[in-house]
């Protein structure tokens, strides 16, 4: 049986990547171990700009494709920033097919127009705030967002409305830590006994200092009903040297845990690999000392044309995150937000991915396959739609505990869809047709006044900005 298991590749998982690979990089030849292992050297090093791309690589890229992600730079949503350990895991050999090239550096030609029915706010986290920087959507649970920038921006954010500064496309309010900021969240919170779990996102929480991991984390634990914190960090993934020499950093993460326990309260981190290709020896170690000192780390995944879509990198994907103590959590179908075309895949095969890693290892470390329905449904299972018109890419969704009587819609792309469905798609009144049609055949039973509701939200200009109701 493990010969056999051997033979199928089903030991990979256990191989971690240990070779000095940033070398292989022109610019970063004589970085020693020392200094690239160091977060300080990583973050100093980090490309946040398109000609630090060509000095570091030098003729080892050539210059059209440097003119492609220039150009896709001018379109996309995010600037870029990427650190230079997932820069040198880049294969510049192949970039365009590149899964970790495809997350963080877009190039034009890869590029598609937007979904006629995608949103800048496509979870409605802003039209779900009570006050500013927090979204509560589900009873007991909230999602905090202290600050708006990352140690990488990904191409594929959802929250690309605000993360990571302007760009040629769109005007953000980006916004650094501030507690004064906070403080109407916090009293929120003190005021909704219900809440008991607070997400702690952004932005990342690699780029709170450690006073502001500290203060925030002890202002949350301090408000009686409040059980569980989840520090939101993509860092495990993309900077992991951070958790191995930013002792500071880690003590105050550190001391809040401990505070928490002590108070039989959860403070765990939650991060974000989403390609086997993110994780080296680095991974395993850095997931290693939260290992020792009791901290539970889950992973969310984004599920990603051309990044993380084949069932082998699901599968490895799933058991080496298992295999690091590290619990694959959710993977997300892609949202509906803009600039992000080329990276979604359809509903069908989140539905056909689930069910072929599900079996495959421990059902507490098999993600859950989830859409985040569109307009504000919430999570909701992929396999869980009312009504999926396959033909034209139209899933129907409910969410009786989070919005009853409601019901939403996730479209696949349609360039993934039938040259008849693409022409339907091109017409607004047809494309309507199509929608009114899908929320019939679900059967399920909604009033005139939401049925009109979700046409509004789809054909109407508040949709497009994400705008309050
Ligand atoms: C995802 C999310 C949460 C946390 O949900 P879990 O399913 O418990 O991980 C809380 N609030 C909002 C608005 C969210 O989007
Ligand atoms: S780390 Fe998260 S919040 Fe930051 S850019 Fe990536 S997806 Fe967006």
């Amino acid at each position: 049986m493990l010969d056999r298991a051997r033979d199928l590749g089903e030991l990979d998982h256990r191989t971690f990547r240990n070779d000095e690979f940033w070398r292989e990089i022109p610019g970063w030849r004589d970085v020693t171990p020392q200094e690239f292992g160091n977060h300080l050297w990583q973050s100093k090093h980090s490309i946040r700009k398109l000609d630090q791309v060509q000095s570091v690589l030098g003729s080892r890229i050539c210059p059209t494709f440097i003119d492609d992600i220039a150009a896709g730079l001018k379109i996309a949503p995010m600037n870029i920033r990427i650190t230079p350990y997932v820069f040198s895991l880049i294969d510049w050999d192949n970039p365009a097919d590149d899964p970790l090239r495809k997350q963080f550096l877009p190039i034009a030609s890869q590029m598609l127009p937007d979904h006629p029915y995608y949103m800048a706010d496509s979870l409605y986290e802003d039209v779900d705030s009570p006050v500013p920087m927090l979204t509560h959507r589900y009873p007991d649970k909230v999602l905090f967002l202290p600050l708006t920038t990352c140690p990488v921006y990904c191409s594929y954010c959802t929250r690309s409305r605000i993360i990571g500064g302007s760009t040629e496309t769109v005007d953000k309010d980006t916004y650094g830590p501030n507690p004064a900021n906070w403080e109407p969240a916090f009293e929120y919170l003190r005021n909704h006994p219900q809440v008991e779990d607070v997400v702690i996102s952004g932005g990342d929480a690699f780029n709170l200092t450690p006073r502001y991991i500290r203060l925030i984390g002890e202002a949350l634990l301090e408000i009686p009903h409040i059980r569980r914190l989840r520090y939101a960090t993509k860092g495990v993934a993309i900077l992991p040297m951070k958790i191995l020499t930013d002792n500071e950093w880690m003590d105050a993460f550190l001391d809040i845990h401990r505070r928490g326990r002590k108070m039989g309260k959860q403070v765990v981190i939650h991060t974000h690999f989403s390609s086997p290709r993110e994780i080296t020896q680095y991974s395993m170690d850095a997931a290693r000392r939260f290992f020792d000192e009791g901290v539970v780390v889950r992973n969310q995944a984004v599920l990603q044309e051309g990044v993380n879509n084949s069932i082998e990198d699901m599968v490895l994907l799933t058991r080496q995150l298992a295999y690091m103590n590290i619990r694959p959590y959710y993977v997300y179908v892609h949202d509906m937000v803009p600039g992000c075309e080329h990276l979604r895949t359809t509903l069908w095969e989140a539905v056909q991915l689930e069910k072929s890693v599900r079996g495959t290892t421990a059902g507490f470390n098999t993600p859950t396959f989830v859409c985040d329905a569109p307009g504000g449904g919430g999570k909701r299972h992929v396999a869980s739609y009312e009504y999926y018109d396959r033909e034209n890419g139209i899933s129907v969704w409910s969410s009786p505990n989070v919005k009853p009587g409601e019901l939403f819609l996730y479209f696949d792309p349609v360039h993934r869809l039938s040259r008849d469905a693409q022409e339907r798609w091109g017409n607004g009144d047809s494309r309507l047709a199509m929608v009114h049609e899908a929320i019939r055949r679900s059967n399920y039973e909604i009033s005139d006044m939401a049925r009109t509701k979700i046409a509004e939200r789809l054909e109407g200009g508040a949709a497009r900005s994400g705008e309050k109701r």
